[in-house]
């Protein structure tokens, strides 16, 4: 069976090295030597000020939420994964969706102002499979209007905008190192931010909002175990590799798929990709339908990657939320991300080629 996506996993002795040292030490979680290794590790590879390493990229959002006090309106992308609107909901914000450019993907910058009431506090918007929104328009409207901008930036880790990681925009920044995405920890995730102040409130909202043995404020259990901050550390130096590996399976991809039939988003100028989704766009659900049910009788499972558009959850249905995003909603519905990951052989990416060329060939042909 080939899945959309693979876990890499480093060599086992690698990883028991460092589980030795954790015998030793028996200091399991909680701010652990290995944990602080790998915030100083990635800190330098991504050139930020302030990471800190957490156990989910979805308890990140709500932290960057509550550490800028946001509590009512926020502007975000209908076109994400769930987690996205999620956070916003549970944390009693009110999720109010602009659609995406029909580029990209990302959510489109002129969607944003009429939406801005005196309510609105906020921007969440996602660098859609590791492309950049278009951070300068989306910076200038924020200023002008007086909003925090947050990115859930899950998919970016190791791509660059202008030079400098994706991760490094915004007033926060957040990632996730899920066992699915370029970069991983098992479970785990990252908050990021330039500004000194953040960083101390979200250093102890990781922890319960422990300060010694008083207490700095609310906080949360969004902390990560020694044994995840080692998998970070045997997968982090293999990153480049990975990343040049999985840009010659996206080539294997270029070369071979039908491209009078399907397209492809485009990136942002400026952008240095990492190559972390491989997703196509057919002319219109059916044909999408027919490629899928092809694809997984041949045991190959392509995943629906984003769907449904979020702005029709019926659970995201709240007052001053209930914009149809017509782009977003319409893209949903065609967009298919095909399995990508470093190791995938070129006779597989040539099989799954010509099986999605024929399934689209015979929608044409019906
Ligand atoms: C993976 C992902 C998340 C959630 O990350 P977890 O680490 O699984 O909690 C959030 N947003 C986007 C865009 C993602 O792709």
């Amino acid at each position: 069976m080939i899945n959309v996506t693979k876990s890499y996993l480093p060599d086992l002795d690698e990883y028991t090295n460092y589980l030795k040292g954790i015998w030793e030490r028996v200091h399991l979680t909680n701010d652990g030597p290995l944990l602080r290794q790998l915030e100083n590790e990635m800190k330098a590879v991504l050139g930020v000020k302030h990471l800190k390493f957490c156990s989910n990229g979805t308890v990140v959002l709500q932290m960057a939420l509550k550490a800028l006090d946001i509590t009512k309106e926020v502007i975000t992308t209908p076109f994400s994964y769930v987690a996205t609107t999620n956070v916003l909901l549970w944390e009693g914000c009110t999720p109010v969706f602009a659609d995406i450019t029909p580029d990209d993907f990302c959510i489109d910058p002129a969607k944003i102002e009429p939406l801005i009431t005196e309510n609105t506090q906020a921007i969440l918007a996602t660098h859609v499979y590791g492309n950049a929104c278009q951070i300068e328009q989306i910076q200038a409207i924020a200023d002008k209007h007086n909003l925090k901008v947050i990115y859930d930036a899950a998919h970016t880790f190791g791509a660059s905008y202008n030079g400098q990681s994706i991760l490094s925009y915004g007033d926060i920044s957040t990632c996730s190192f899920h066992a699915t995405k370029v970069f991983h920890t098992v479970e785990g995730g990252c908050i990021i931010t330039n500004d000194d102040e953040l960083a101390q409130k979200l250093h102890f909202y990781r922890s319960f909002g422990h300060r010694n043995d008083d207490y700095f404020s609310v906080g949360i259990n969004a902390k990560n175990s020694e044994f995840h901050a080692a998998m970070g550390l045997c997968v982090l130096p293999k990153v480049p590799d990975l990343i040049a590996a999985r840009k010659q399976v996206f080539g294997y991809y270029d070369d071979r798929l039908d491209f009078s039939r399907i397209s492809r988003p485009t990136l942002l100028p400026g952008v240095e990709y990492n190559y972390a989704y491989y997703p196509v766009v057919f002319d219109s659900e059916e044909t999408l339908l027919r490629v899928v049910e092809a694809l997984k009788a041949q045991e190959i499972m392509p995943r629906r990657y984003f769907y449904p558009s979020l702005n029709t959850l019926p659970f995201a249905q709240i007052p001053g939320s209930g914009q149809s995003c017509p782009i977003s909603e319409d893209v949903s519905l065609r967009v298919l991300a095909l399995p990508m990951y470093p190791d995938l052989a070129e006779a597989d990416v040539d099989r799954i080629a010509s099986i999605v060329n024929k399934a689209v060939a015979l929608v044409d042909a019906a």
